[in-house]
C-alpha cells in the first residue's frame, strides 16, 4: 500500500486514488475529488533550483512568481490554491482556514491527471505527506516505514536546503529582495 522511492525521495500510496480522508472531502458533489492536492504548496530552494536548471529562469518566474496569489519569503515561495467562488457565499460570516480546503485546488493540479509537476519539482510536504486515514490502515510496520522514510527524505532535503541558503546568504541575495538574481544564482550553483 505504501511505496517508498528513495531515488525520487518520495512516499506514495495507491489509496490516494480513492481518498476518504475526512479532512479533504469536497464541499460539493460536482467538485473533483483531489485529496490533499487542495492545499497551497510552499516551494523551497532545492525544488526551485531543480526547476531553474530544467526549465530556465524565465519559465520558473512565470510558473511560481507570477501567479495571482503568492507569498514570497527570503528562501521559499507559497503559491495559494484557487478557491471555488461558492466558498464566499457559504462563509459570509464565518471565515475558517481549514474549511477552505474543501473548496480549494492547488494551482499545479491538472484535472483527471493529478500533479503537473515532475517528482523533483514537488515541495517536500507533497513528497512525504501520508494522511491519518491511510496511516490507520497501514499497521505498525507500515507506520514505521512512513516514519523512517519521511525522516530520511526530510534529512537529505534539509541538508541541501541549508547549503543553498548559506550560499545565497553569502551573496547577500534572496527571493524576497530579488527574484531574478536569486534564480540565476541558483542556476549557477548547480553548474
Ligand atoms: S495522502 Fe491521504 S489525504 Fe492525501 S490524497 Fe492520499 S488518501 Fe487523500
Ligand atoms: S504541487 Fe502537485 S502534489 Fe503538491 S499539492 Fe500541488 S498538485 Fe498536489
Amino acid at each position: 500500500m505504501i511505496v517508498y522511492e528513495p531515488e525520487n525521495e518520495q512516499l506514495l500510496t495507491n489509496a490516494c486514488m480513492n481518498c476518504q480522508e475526512p479532512h479533504y472531502q469536497r464541499a460539493y458533489a460536482d467538485m473533483e475529488n483531489i485529496g490533499c492536492c487542495s492545499h497551497s504548496p510552499t516551494f523551497g530552494l532545492p525544488e526551485i533550483q531543480y526547476m531553474v536548471v530544467n526549465r530556465g529562469v524565465d519559465a520558473v518566474e512565470q510558473l511560481l512568481f507570477m501567479k495571482k496569489k503568492i507569498e514570497i519569503r527570503a528562501f521559499e515561495v507559497k503559491v495559494h490554491a484557487e478557491i471555488d467562488p461558492r466558498y464566499e457565499q457559504d462563509h459570509k460570516k464565518n471565515d475558517d482556514p481549514e474549511e477552505t480546503l474543501r473548496y480549494s485546488t492547488c494551482n499545479f493540479f491538472k484535472s483527471k491527471s493529478g500533479c503537473s509537476l515532475a517528482d523533483e519539482e514537488k515541495p517536500l510536504v507533497c513528497r512525504t505527506f501520508i494522511c491519518p486515514w491511510v496511516e490507520e490502515q497501514c499497521g505498525k510496520e507500515g507506520q514505521q516505514l512512513i516514519q523512517d522514510a519521511a525522516r530520511n527524505i526530510s534529512g537529505s532535503y534539509k541538508y541541501r536546503e541549508n547549503e543553498l541558503r548559506s550560499a545565497l546568504k553569502t551573496e547577500g541575495i534572496n527571493l524576497k529582495t530579488d527574484v531574478k538574481s536569486t534564480l540565476h544564482h541558483l542556476f549557477h550553483l548547480k553548474n
